[in-house]
């Protein structure tokens, strides 16, 4: 049960952190905001935050967009997170929600002279699409928010009424999510995650400048399946088509983590099961997330500082007190 918020500068009690009606950015949409997930490793009664200062240097770039000043930097928006985690005290699996805002109470469309905010809340969290292993998906009939509109390279508010879109349409035609493309025709990305295809072994995804989010599982993907995997990766445009004839294809994100899909557009994609290749980075990204590769350790922040006790530690440490 989520416990704290960072709000107006401070730690404080979840209920004491509140907005007002007449906050510009609940009025236009004029906040930004970033996604992260706390992966708790038992093992090592540890709790990982996976690239959190990646995260949070995206989230001051989409700030940039909207003419954000903040007197915080990366590395402030870290500590606060930490110890906001520290606060709440999870043994489990969470997500954490950074939001910048427009926090003036005034009528008028702009994003200058405005004063920025920003709170971060954090929440326990599971999946986010239900069947990870074999998603059934479809191609919206939205297109994704273009950069000569509303730069979707920016995780603006106002922008994820676009997502919303996507994904209620998809879902209410009984699909788990749905493959938008951009307004030149070709593959952007899901609704919130990005969106990578194989053909012939190589893994395509569409470029940064295909009008998309730049993911940061998108791009720890594509550094472990070249690393690890030896697999080549493409970034390229991807036609409606191609994903048919693909031989498989995913999403991935903070979110959906990696994601198979199944299908799109009720056409099967491959064996219309999860293929060799997404089950491979599927497996790896699990591991790493969670601390159990020490290579990738540098993408994890442990949240509790002191060594974490072992499983056998702290069983030990029951027993003791029990005896
Ligand atoms: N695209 C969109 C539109 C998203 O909202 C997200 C989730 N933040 C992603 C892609 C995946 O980005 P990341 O891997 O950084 O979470």
């Amino acid at each position: 049960m989520t416990q704290y918020a960072y709000f107006e500068g401070r730690i404080r009690p979840i209920e004491a952190a509140k907005v007002s009606v007449m906050t510009h950015a609940f009025n236009y949409g004029t906040g930004w905001f970033g996604g992260l997930r706390g992966y708790w490793n038992a093992e090592q009664e540890q709790l990982y935050v996976f690239r959190i200062l990646d995260h949070y240097r995206r989230f001051l770039d989409s700030g940039k967009i909207l003419m954000a000043s903040l007197d915080l930097s990366a590395e402030d928006l870290v500590e606060i997170t930490l110890e906001l985690l520290r606060r709440e005290g999870y043994r489990e699996d969470c997500y954490i929600r950074p939001i910048g805002y427009k926090a003036d109470p005034v009528i008028g469309v702009r994003l200058h002279n405005l004063r920025d905010q920003v709170t971060i809340f954090s929440t326990p969290f599971g999946r986010y699409i239900e069947n990870e292993e074999g998603a059934e998906v479809c191609v919206s009939s939205w297109r994704r928010v273009d950069d000569t509109a509303l730069p979707p390279r920016g995780k603006l508010v106002g922008s994820y009424v676009n997502s919303a879109l996507i994904k209620s349409e998809a879902v209410l035609n009984g699909f788990a999510e749905a493959i938008v493309l951009n307004q030149n025709g070709h593959v952007a990305e899901g609704s919130a995650e990005n969106f990578f295809l194989v053909r012939n072994g190589v893994l395509i995804t569409p470029p940064v400048y295909a009008n998309v989010l730049e993911g940061i599982t998108r791009r720890s993907i594509i550094e472990l399946a070249q690393r690890e995997l030896g697999v080549t990766v493409v970034e390229r445009e991807i036609d409606r088509s191609e994903i048919y004839v693909a031989d498989e294809a995913f999403f991935c994100g903070t979110g959906v983590q990696v994601v198979a899909v199944a299908s799109v557009d009720h056409r099967p994609i491959g064996s219309g099961r999860i293929g060799p290749i997404t089950q491979r980075l599927r497996d790896l990204y699990f591991r790493v997330v969670r601390g159990q590769e020490p290579a990738y350790a540098h993408w994890l922040t442990p949240v509790y500082a002191d060594r974490p006790a072992t499983h056998a530690e702290a069983t030990a440490r029951l027993v003791a007190a029990v005896v």
